[in-house]
């Protein structure tokens, strides 16, 4: 019997997935286990879309659909944790399976202290995530560093450090270290991020610490939660997958990368920290960059932690209507509402058509906060300290002056 805590190597049984899978295809065959033993009603993963740079979302009734979604996309960028809310009524009534990497894992949970998800309803495969690689930037990478045609590119993947290509005539690998000295690599986003073993979700899968004869052919699975452990245990019963201890070695070499990555991802913090400056000039640098600002919303679309049907980035009152660029209010909302939840996902900057560094302002407020109050967002439902200004007592009091303002400053 499986238990929360316990690591394992597990592999499927069915051919056909584990010639498409990344490594055990564990992944695949335990989404496909839960839609077909009806222990979830869909599933919600991530499939090639037109070329290989290209990830695109996919809800899947029909458990012969998930072959589709075997294999890791490294250029696959995208949240599925708004798209729970957006789009699936936030599982209020739907079970589904979801694959994630750590930031949609800690996006679910934002948004479930938020109760615009029901936790209940979800089971969540995590997938552990060196990083991602936006696709418009790999595409220009292998043009102008790997001397390689983007089209002619069949297979990617990431593999000892290095970003790896096969391509019509050959493959190529080059160090993402070097990569990223030179402005590409990773998202800056991913290389800040430290959640690289999702273990919020129910079972964190991988492949650090396969070693030996499994290599490349075992997935490695982290039993995060009971329900986690249930639907392994089931799948095992049920011959769809088998799994045996992972060994010492294995143990060791997994937590020896984990904590190369963490030291990494310290190492990016602190660059891209300092880069930004500090008090004055640190304000400064972002209304300048957020001068270019076209209020287009893309920001607050995407973000997780953003939900609010009324958003008072849309009160005339907050943020002059016609107006381009934004007055400065309109960033200053988003950085008042967010910044102590912020889950560094990155989506608020891939997706700004104006280039701002997004994602790097609200991450430099986040971990200023938490270091202040403690509050680490997207770990567990703790709550964030703005919810706590927000109860339901203070609510009372406001609304007892007839006004939601403590102050008029409108008054003229
Ligand atoms: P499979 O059975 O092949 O299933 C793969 C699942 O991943 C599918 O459900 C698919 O929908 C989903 N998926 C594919 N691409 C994405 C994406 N971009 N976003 C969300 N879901 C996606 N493991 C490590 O141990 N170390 C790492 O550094 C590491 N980095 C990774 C980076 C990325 C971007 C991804 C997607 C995965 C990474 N993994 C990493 C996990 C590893 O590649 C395998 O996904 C994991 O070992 C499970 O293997 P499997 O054969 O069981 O998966
Ligand atoms: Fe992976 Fe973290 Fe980047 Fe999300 S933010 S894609 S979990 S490295
Ligand atoms: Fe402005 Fe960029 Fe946000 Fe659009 S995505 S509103 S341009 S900051
Ligand atoms: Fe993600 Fe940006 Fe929202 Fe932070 S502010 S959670 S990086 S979209
Ligand atoms: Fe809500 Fe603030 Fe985001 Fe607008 S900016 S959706 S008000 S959290």
């Amino acid at each position: 019997m499986a238990a929360k805590g316990d690591m394992v190597y597990a592999w499927t049984n069915d051919k056909n997935i584990a010639e498409k899978a990344e490594c055990g295809g564990a992944v695949t065959t335990l989404l496909k286990f839960a839609l077909e033993s009806k222990i979830v009603d869909a599933v919600l993963a991530v499939k090639k879309g037109v070329d290989v740079f290209d990830a695109a979302p996919i809800l899947i009734t029909d458990p012969k659909d998930l072959m589709n979604t075997a294999g890791s996309l490294h250029c696959g960028t995208l949240l599925l944790s708004k798209l729970v809310k957006k789009y699936l009524d936030g599982a209020a009534n739907t079970r589904i399976a979801v694959t994630v990497k750590g930031c949609d894992a800690m996006g679910l949970f934002e948004l479930a202290k938020r109760q615009q998800v029901n936790l209940d309803n979800i089971v969540m495969i995590g997938v552990n995530c060196g990083g991602t690689v936006s696709p418009v930037k790999a595409r220009r990478m292998i043009t102008e560093v790997y001397g390689v045609d983007p089209d002619k590119v069949h297979k990617e993947e990431i593999d000892k450090g290095q970003f790896i290509i096969e391509y019509e005539g050959g493959h190529k690998g080059i160090s993402i270290d070097e990569l990223e000295e030179k402005g590409y690599g990773r998202r800056t986003n991913c290389r800040r991020c430290k959640m690289k073993v999702p273990r919020q979700a129910d079972l964190a899968c991988g492949n650090w610490g396969i070693i030996g004869d499994k290599a490349g052919k075992a997935t490695f699975i982290e039993v995060c939660s009971e329900k986690g452990a249930n639907l392994l245990d089931q799948a095992v019963k049920a011959k769809a997958l088998t799994t045996e201890p992972a060994p010492t070695k294995g143990l060791e070499m997994r937590q020896k990368v984990e904590g190369a990555m963490m030291k990494l991802g310290d190492k990016w913090r602190a660059r891209d920290f300092k880069d930004l400056g500090e008090g004055r000039e640190r304000l400064k640098k972002i209304m300048h960059d957020t001068s270019r600002c076209i209020k287009c919303y893309s920001c607050i679309e995407a973000c997780p932690i953003c939900y609010c049907v009324e958003c008072s980035t849309k009160k005339p009152y907050l943020v002059t209507p016609g107006q381009l660029p934004p007055n400065f209010m309109f960033h200053l909302i988003r950085f008042a509402h967010i910044a102590d939840s912020c889950v560094n996902c990155g989506q608020c900057q891939e997706l700004c058509p104006m280039d701002i560094p997004n994602a790097l302002f609200m991450h430099a407020q986040q971990v200023e906060l938490e270091k202040m109050f403690g509050h680490v967002p997207g770990v567990s439902m703790e709550l964030p300290v703005l919810a706590i200004a927000d109860e339901r007592t203070e609510r009372d009091r406001l609304s007892s002056t007839g006004s939601d303002q403590i102050f008029d400053i409108f008054k003229s």
